[in-house]
């Protein structure tokens, strides 16, 4: 027995996880070859939440499977076995795995001779150790589901079925975790973009290349305008460039030597190699270098709605959040001294505060991503550049007065930068924007302007962006909101419903209104029951219900529901009309149309 033992109260909580996790995977290998004699092991290592075994099978897994699994586990786990490690050699290892070709495959990277099992009661695996005493000591878990890999992880490899296990200290952390899956699969933007039809990908498209549906293209239109909007009034310009470029454009960027294998592939014509654009930088240095630039017009602040290609593996795209083709709400600051970096990055985050709130983002925080000193092959080797940049964000985060963590290793590859980390769904930390300070692309392109005293002089950039991609955006709006969007980004804003036919004019004179003050409606004017029509409403979550029958059509007044069940009674249509307008241009985060008036 090469393993004394353990006492897994004086290990760290992480370390106590990792050996339950990975003691349970071996409990799950065992109960899969009673179930299967003839099953291929690969590997099961614990994660963050549990573990995963992978196995090759002679046919699909069930759910039954599963909870049988499971049931076996829990009937090794009550044998208290205990986990015994020993030694063999190497030709005794290949005997004893000579039917596992996966576990073939694994002997041939383990350098050492001696190589290492593990024994639990009559199961042995290939294994390096980490475990707890004994089967008993593995705490609440449960097999939760059965998804496709790739062994060692490449498409040139056999597919093996994968089962995951969730695993905790306690029952109470396990029902958490289960509770906060339950909530993550409700708000999964891929599954609402679906029922509210906002978005679709198709085969024939390609994976990560999204569609945007009407109904998700009005959101994405909205948000649009509003950001423009709000950056005009800030003295942003805004552009529009061309997503392809040379392939020269993008050397000298230093993108095409750090991001080659992150793009899309080169494409040829006429002896002229071209790219996809990664980022939209390069572009806008054009702009700044097409003429001669003063102080005077800095800052020169560019901004563009752009789109931009990322060769991301077919394996990673999903949904929205992680996409091959998406459009930035980008920008790049031209500023003449580290003094206006610091004013105009302070423009930045307050411009950022003001955009979260009204959307009522509020989980995220931001983070002070530095380079690493000693890792010259990833970061731009200029020690000075560094911590002047540094410096300087840091003292804009104190200053707008915003809590912030500093991480090292987490730069831009030409410089420091502060990241958005917002928390997803599904309880994931995701980079949603960041603002970088660069002193590098200005040199790569020569970038200059002249100074008050004629002399010439290298502007600093600034890049940042707001709203992030609208993919990730709206993705992460779906699942913030679960689909019940606030009104001025509602698809459909309001559906009136006659109760029957002989309303049908009266609810079109209404539209008509409703039209000419840009609220965008509908007329359910189908021939079903009044309650059908409400509840199919309320599951294209359309916030408005405006219910005319002869009552509402003989005061000039409409019966008014809600997407959340809500039945307000009937109001003057004008007085309703007034408070939609309203509600709409004051971004209001809940519904507040209230149909109980005075004069009703
Ligand atoms: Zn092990
Ligand atoms: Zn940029």
């Amino acid at each position: 027995m090469l393993e004394s033992q353990v006492d897994l109260k004086s290990l760290s909580r992480e370390d106590r996880l990792a050996r339950m996790r990975h003691s349970a995977a071996h409990v799950l290998a065992e109960a899969m070859v009673e179930l299967m004699p003839e099953a291929e092991l690969g590997i099961g290592p614990p994660i963050d939440t549990g573990f995963y075994y992978d196995f090759r099978l002679p046919r699909p897994l069930t759910q039954e499977d599963l909870a049988w699994l499971e049931d076996r586990m829990r009937q090794s786990i009550a044998k208290r076995h205990a986990f015994n490690m020993a030694q063999t050699t190497r030709a005794e290892a290949e005997k004893l795995w000579e039917k596992q070709i996966f576990k073939l495959d694994l002997l041939k990277d383990i350098e050492d001779d001696n190589i290492t099992q593990c024994t639990h009661g009559t199961f042995t695996d290939l294994c390096r150790g980490g475990h707890v005493n004994h089967t008993g000591e593995i705490p609440a878990f449960k097999l939760t589901s059965i998804a496709g890999a790739y062994w060692r992880g490449t498409e040139k490899n056999p597919m093996l079925q994968r089962i995951y296990g969730a695993l905790f200290e306690t029952a109470k952390e396990l029902e958490e975790y289960e509770k906060q899956q339950e909530e993550a699969k409700r708000r999964d933007h891929r599954k609402i973009g679906r029922d509210l039809k906002l978005f679709d990908l198709y085969g024939d498209v390609g994976p990560g290349h999204v569609v945007w549906l009407p109904n998700g293209a009005t959101i994405r239109r909205e948000l649009m305008r509003w950001i423009e909007d709000l950056e005009l009034e800030r003295g942003y310009q805004h552009v529009i460039t061309p997503a392809v470029a040379k392939r020269q454009l993008y050397e000298k960027s230093g993108h095409f030597a750090h991001y080659q294998d992150a793009m899309y592939p080169l494409m040829e014509r006429e002896g002229e190699e071209y790219c996809l654009r990664p980022m939209n930088c390069p572009h806008h240095i054009m702009i700044y270098q097409g003429e001669q630039r003063s102080y005077r017009e800095l800052p020169l602040r560019i901004a563009e709605l752009a789109n931009m290609h990322r060769w991301e593996k077919s394996g990673q795209v999903s949904g929205m959040s992680r996409v091959r083709i998406m459009t930035l709400n980008d920008a790049h600051i031209f500023c003449a001294d580290a003094k206006m970096v610091e004013s105009e990055v302070g423009g930045v985050l307050r411009l950022m505060e003001d955009v979260y709130a009204t959307l009522g983002l509020k989980d995220y925080t931001y983070r002070l991503s530095l380079g690493d000193p000693d890792d010259k092959e990833k970061y731009v080797d200029n020690p000075e550049m560094w911590v002047q940049g540094e410096a300087l964000l840091r003292n804009v985060l104190q200053q707008v007065g915003l809590p912030f963590y500093e991480a090292k290793g987490e730069a831009a590859f030409y410089g420091p930068k502060i990241d958005v980390q917002f928390k997803t769904a599904a309880g994931k930390d995701e980079t949603l924007v960041t603002v970088q300070v660069d002193f590098h692309l200005p040199a790569q392109f020569e970038l200059e302007y002249i100074t008050e005293s004629g002399e010439r002089a290298r502007p600093i950039m600034v890049h940042r962006g707001i709203l992030s991609t609208m993919e990730r955006m709206v993705a992460l709006l779906i699942e913030e909101y679960e689909g019940n969007f606030p009104l001025w980004l509602c698809p459909v804003q309001a559906v009136i419903i006659p109760i029957a036919d002989r309303h049908i004019e009266y609810a079109e004179e209404l539209a008509a209104l409703m039209k000419k003050h840009k609220l965008r409606v509908e007329i359910d004017g189908r021939s079903e029951r009044m309650n059908g029509k409400i509840r199919d409403a309320q599951l294209k979550k359309i916030p408005y219900m405006l219910v005319a029958g002869d009552r509402e059509v003989e005061s000039k007044s409409v019966a008014v529901r809600t997407r959340g069940g809500g039945n307000l009674g009937t109001a003057p249509f004008d007085d309703v009309l007034q408070q939609l307008v309203q509600e709409r241009d004051s971004k209001s985060l809940t519904l507040n149309v209230k149909a109980a008036s005075p004069t009703a």
